[in-house]
């Protein structure tokens, strides 16, 4: 492959575009890979397709060299496969519907496991046809919230989706590994610094449920790790491990867990009513508390603060009320907590919710009476059996002292509610967690039988009887790796690639006065394409070699050539745009040296 700077569709920008946050998206614009079309849709142009093309390329290779076959999906799908599975009225506001001209309704497919559950229903009938793993690359569509981060987060981009339909748990287990390490292949050989995280809560991690995570400051997904195991997951199913009881009652701050309690010899007296006016929030009721000579001191990690939300099961039209009980030093994590309840739905209470409750009085909240109120109450695990808090006593400007949880409330189950914070414990061997934001690149996933019952995709077993078919669902995300790794690698000066994913792997600049760096580098271009390389050649007259270095620089291949002022020695200039280190080779046999260097990268 040999493009031309003089004829390739590209105008590279010096400003960033107004619009564009992140350093990928500046750059992947301002090098002329992507043009904006509106919200969360791009266009791609020359070099950014070479770069899509090569991440398909790569992500291909690998799911076929697993055995999966390629199958490929309309965008469009008619609204009744959507309502089987109910996701026509579940998907909410994320999903592009539209209407055709005999006005049926149609979608834009964000996923598509209606269509592969029926596609295998369709073909397959005996367990002898399975297992089989199918795979696409295809355009998704879905109306983000805020599309905000480019082609990172587009409301139309391309996916790689693939499932796999065994019989059994075990042939699940099998079909999970191969799209793991898969994964890991493809991650590896695009240059990616990645991270494996759980997707499920439980201190075991399990397997039912990975991301692949790209380690990113500006990344919008956050994720934990243990500095001491390997524990890692994502932030909304991360596992806490609650605090130790501790002894002493003159004990605030620290990491929560009340002013005392059981197993610190002993509980506490009776609980105490006091009389706090205007202490509304949390850090009021503190500096409150300290000024009140209650003999001990005080601070936000001793009180129990109780956050309202509504909850709504499937199915069911009404919302009810829940009361999540945290440390006040701790802030509810609304994600963490849907991810939890799902499928029920979780919204905060708006003041027309606790208008029907005169019982809670904002502001002044204690879980001592929701029982009697019929509110149902969770605490946080960090909110532990003995433990004392201060907290709300249902009454305007009155709060209670030492409300001890098993003595003075019982809750009726516990939610791990609280945002992580670096610090917290690790669940597992009781390390320090870690906290790091990242970009999701894949997502691997036991679906297990959810489609297969809605669909009725059943075989025959070997005993005769039919068995209802298991899947797994393995996404990557194609167009966001694109984007992802620009976050990941780029520098100061602009774009830099690994070697896979780069639109060629050699930028060949010709500067200089007259015919002579034309001719040369017009001949190492040939010998450079014969030695296998893909070239991009900046053969432009009459644009300054300050231009073309910096254009060089910005558009990220990983090997820059310069053909120029060195040809009165007899050499070109060979620069690792990576270390940036510059070496001269001699114009006679470069192709070959530069070939050697090449493999070398990245
Ligand atoms: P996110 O949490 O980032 O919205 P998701 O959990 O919705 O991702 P999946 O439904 O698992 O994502 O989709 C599989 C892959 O598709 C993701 O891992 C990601 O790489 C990619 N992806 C998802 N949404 C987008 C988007 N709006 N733009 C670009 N890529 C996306
Ligand atoms: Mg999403």
């Amino acid at each position: 492959m040999l493009l031309r700077m003089s004829t390739l569709f590209l105008r590279t920008l010096r400003e960033d575009p107004v619009d564009a946050e992140l350093p990928s998206h500046k750059l992947l614009v301002r090098a002329g890979y992507v043009r904006r079309v509106g919200p969360g849709l791009y266009s791609w142009l020359p070099l950014g397709m070479l770069a899509v093309r090569n991440v398909e390329r790569v992500v291909r290779e690998e799911m076929l060299a697993i055995g999966a076959q390629e199958v490929q999906f309309p965008a469009l799908v008619p609204r009744e496969v959507f309502e089987r599975s109910r996701r026509w009225q579940d998907y909410g506001d994320a999903l592009f519907r539209l209407r055709d001209r005999r006005d049926a309704d149609y979608l834009l497919a964000p996923t598509h496991e209606e269509l592969f559950t029926l596609l295998v229903k369709g073909e397959y009938t005996s367990y002898r046809d399975l297992p089989v793993s199918l795979f696409q690359i295809q355009t998704k569509y879905r109306d983000e919230a805020r599309p905000r981060a480019g082609v990172l987060r587009g409301r139309e981009f391309v996916m790689k989706d693939s499932y796999s339909f065994d019989v059994d748990d075990a042939g699940l287990e099998r079909s999970y590994r191969a799209h793991r390490d898969a994964y890991e292949r493809i991650f590896r050989r695009l240059g990616f610094d990645y991270r494996i995280v759980s997707a499920v809560s439980g201190a075991m991690g399990g397997s039912a449920s990975e991301e692949l995570i790209a380690p990113t400051p500006s990344g919008e997904d956050t994720f934990v790790q243990c500095e001491n195991c390997d524990y890692a997951a994502n932030a909304e199913a991360v596992v806490i491990a609650p605090p130790q009881a501790r002894g002493g009652v003159v004990d605030g701050g620290g990491m929560g867990g009340g002013t005392g309690g059981a197993g610190s010899g002993g509980l506490p007296g009776p609980q105490q009513v006091l009389d706090t006016p205007d202490t509304p929030t949390i850090a009021t009721l503190v500096e409150r508390l300290n000024t009140m000579d209650l003999g001990r001191s005080f601070a936000a990690a001793d009180t129990l603060k109780n956050l309202v939300v509504k909850t709504r099961a499937p199915g069911a039209g009404e919302w009810e009320l829940l009361v999540i009980g945290v440390p006040g030093d701790r802030d509810v994590d609304m994600k963490r907590v849907a991810g939890q309840l799902e499928p029920t739905e979780v919204a905060p209470a708006g003041p027309e919710d606790l208008a029907s409750q005169p019982g809670l009085v904002k502001g002044y909240i204690g879980p001592q009476r929701l029982a009697e109120l019929g509110i149902r109450f969770v605490v946080d695990p960090l909110v532990t059996e003995g433990s004392a808090w201060v907290t709300g006593a249902n009454e305007p400007d009155r709060h209670a002292l030492d409300v001890v949880r098993g003595r003075d409330f019982v809750p009726d189950g516990e939610l791990g509610a609280v945002e992580v914070r670096d610090g917290d414990r690790c669940a597992r061997c009781g390390g320090m967690l870690q906290i790091s934001r990242g970009i999701e690149l894949g997502h691997v996933f036991q679906l297990g039988r959810k489609y297969a019952e809605v669909f009725d995709l059943r075989v025959t077993g070997p005993d005769g009887r039919p068995v209802t078919v298991t899947m797994g669902s393995y996404g990557v995300g194609i167009t966001r790796a694109v984007a992802a790794l620009a976050e990941q690698t780029h520098d100061e000066l602009g774009l830099r690639w690994p070697r896979e994913i780069s639109p060629a792997d050699v930028h060949l600049v010709a500067t200089g006065k007259g015919e002579e760096p034309y001719t040369a580098g017009e001949q190492l271009a040939g010998e450079l394409l014969g030695a296998g390389l893909r070239v991009l050649y900046d053969d432009r007259r009459g644009t300054s070699p300050g231009v073309k270095f910096g254009d060089s620089e910005l558009l990220g291949v990983p090997l820059i050539v310069t053909v120029g002022r060195g040809l009165a020695k007899g050499v070109v200039e060979v620069r690792d745009r990576w270390s940036d280190e510059r070496v001269e080779v001699p114009l006679a046999g470069a192709a070959g040296e530069i070939a050697r260097l090449s493999a070398a990268q990245r």
